[in-house]
């Protein structure tokens, strides 16, 4: 096992991350599910250009819930990372004049976020440990686990693991307890993900069964991975119309007639 700091100027980002973002914590999910699904983009462009000549098999990112655990669990079949990898694009966080930076926009979390990249670490708002395990999709890749506490140190190990991929897992925090209900993720990813290009499967398809709901084989895919407005308007039915108009207002009743193409 290999221990380390995070290249951070400050002495420490992670109680500033939570202090200055604490309104917009919710954000994470959306941070998260989208570096999963760029790392599955990344692997289908290698797929394309030849550089990955491995299956693809199926690439759903996957979001679950331990309860018992008290987890959060962010799961692709992307490219992965190595150990290098993950010590060039996650340890080595480099921030010129960062207390600066945070103090003038304290009051927007996108700006900080977005300017410094710090998607990953938006993951420190609602956990008191974060761990990634991931497996790069070079061939004979060894599979490392990552893991860190909210302090700049972190542990960085060889472990087994079978698919290609990364698994980000999120020990939730005590006092952000929310983020382990399932309505509240549900409502988090119908808020953010509704309309990414790689499936989001949130567990499975519930069924009514002898008078309890149970869940079902199928996966839960949360996604529309074809929106509306990727489409050529005169393929479009009334009823294509409709459907988007339900999906994106599901309480609402029908639109009126005008809202539809005439
Ligand atoms: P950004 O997405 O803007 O580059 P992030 O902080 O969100 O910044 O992520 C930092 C980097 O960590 C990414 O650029 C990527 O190289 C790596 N990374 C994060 N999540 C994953 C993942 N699920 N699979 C592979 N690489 C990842
Ligand atoms: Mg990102």
């Amino acid at each position: 096992m290999q221990k380390g700091n995070i290249g951070v100027t400050t002495e420490n980002i992670f109680p500033v991350i939570k202090k200055f973002l604490y309104s917009d914590h919710e954000i994470f999910l959306r941070e998260l599910v989208s570096n999963a699904v760029d790392a599955t983009q990344k692997l289908k462009t290698l797929a394309e250009r030849g550089d990955f000549k491995g299956e693809q098999g199926d690439l759903t990112v996957r979001v679950s819930l331990d309860a018992d655990k008290g987890t959060l669990t962010i799961s692709d079949r992307g490219v992965g990372m190595t150990a290098d990898e993950i010590d060039r694009y996650i340890n080595q966080i480099a921030f010129s004049g960062v207390t600066d930076f945070l103090d003038k926009y304290k009051d927007n979390a996108n700006a900080i976020i977005g300017h410094f990249g710090l998607g990953f670490y938006s993951a420190f708002m609602v956990s008191k440990k974060v761990e990634i395990i991931t497996r790069s999709y070079q061939e004979g890749a060894q599979a490392v686990k990552w893991s860190c506490d909210g302090s700049p140190a972190y542990e960085i190990e060889e472990v087994q693991k079978e698919d290609r991929g990364t698994d980000i897992v999120l020990y939730i925090d005590d006092d952000c307890k929310e983020f382990l209900e399932k309505t509240r993720i549900q409502q988090l990813l119908n808020k953010y993900c509704k309309f990414l290009p790689i499936p989001i499967a949130f567990g499975k398809k519930t069924e009514w069964k002898d008078g309890k709901q149970v869940d079902t084989e199928e996966d839960n895919i949360i996604n529309d991975v074809e929106p509306l407005w990727t489409k050529t308007p005169s393929t479009l039915k009334d009823e294509d119309y409709k459907a988007f108009y339900r999906t994106l207002y599901p309480m609402q009743d029908e639109p009126c007639s005008g809202f539809t193409s005439t």
